[in-house]
């Protein structure tokens, strides 16, 4: 369960995250939805730990990482990390890249690898190296990577934005398959409202740093908060 609240964060006087509170219970996913520069990457880098905030509280699980006087390193926090370039680490087999961040026994090691390799569909891909894959392998296999030592909390910032048109739905339904086996809360950071709509549990509509509408994506598309709101949906496909 992650839980943030009050998150702010201002770049040069100007507040880029301005107060902002969500819940994401764990097995659940929500959609930060947005339009380029309303502050969802700042946000997201601010739960993993990685941006300091100015002001709030980031909990997971009950137990602060953020606030009152805490400030876990991202190392600490149980967040699995995706972003856009999900760079692999070339040099390593697709196994290693999945083992990296495990520990613990070397059996326990290869039955986590194998485990999430074949809920990604690369049952057989362990061999063989990151440049050998195409896009979307390369990306189930950050996903398998990320997902690896059971984070409680999953940041993916518009993960699937490096992948053609083609690739997209399927990549997106193999991983919204994985995110609900694994259990973890995913807080997913996107501008297409199609994307939200279709991975959602609940979705967080933001502007200008505030988070202005949350709620299940029917509702959110059926009775938009403003103007706006009704806009940004409206070239929806
Ligand atoms: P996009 O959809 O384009 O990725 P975003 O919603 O993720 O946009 P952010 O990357 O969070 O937006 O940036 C929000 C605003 O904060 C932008 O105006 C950006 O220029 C500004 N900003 C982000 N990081 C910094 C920084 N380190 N220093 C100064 N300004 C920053
Ligand atoms: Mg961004």
């Amino acid at each position: 369960r992650l839980e943030v609240s009050g998150l702010t964060r201002s770049f040069g006087g100007r507040p880029v995250v301005d107060s902002v509170s969500l819940t994401v219970a764990a097995g659940q996913v929500t959609c930060l939805l947005g339009p380029s520069g309303c502050g969802k990457s700042t946000t997201l880098r601010m739960i993993a730990g990685v941006e300091r905030p100015d002001a709030g509280v980031v909990r997971i699980d009950g137990a602060a990482m953020f606030g009152a006087g805490v400030n876990l390193p991202p190392e600490a926090r149980s967040v699995g990390l995706m972003f856009q370039d999900f760079a692999l680490f070339p040099h390593l087999t697709v196994a290693q890249n999945v083992a990296f961040g495990l520990s613990g026994d070397k059996a326990a090691k290869a039955a986590r690898v194998g485990e999430l390799l074949e809920r990604v569909n690369l049952t057989g891909y362990g061999a063989k190296h990151p440049h050998e894959l195409s896009g979307g392998e390369q990306q189930r296999v950050a996903l398998a990577r990320a997902l690896a030592p059971r984070p409680r909390v999953m940041l993916m910032d518009e993960p699937f934005s490096g992948l053609d048109n083609r690739l997209r739905d399927g990549i997106r339904d193999v991983t919204l398959d994985v995110l609900k086996e694994e259990g973890a809360a995913v807080l997913l950071v996107t501008h297409e409202p199609d994307e939200a709509m279709r991975m959602a549990d609940e979705i967080a509509l933001m502007r200008a740093g505030r988070i202005v509408q949350q709620g299940a994506p029917y509702n959110v598309y059926n009775a938009p908060v403003d103007r706006a709101a009704a806009a940004f949906f409206s070239d929806i496909n």
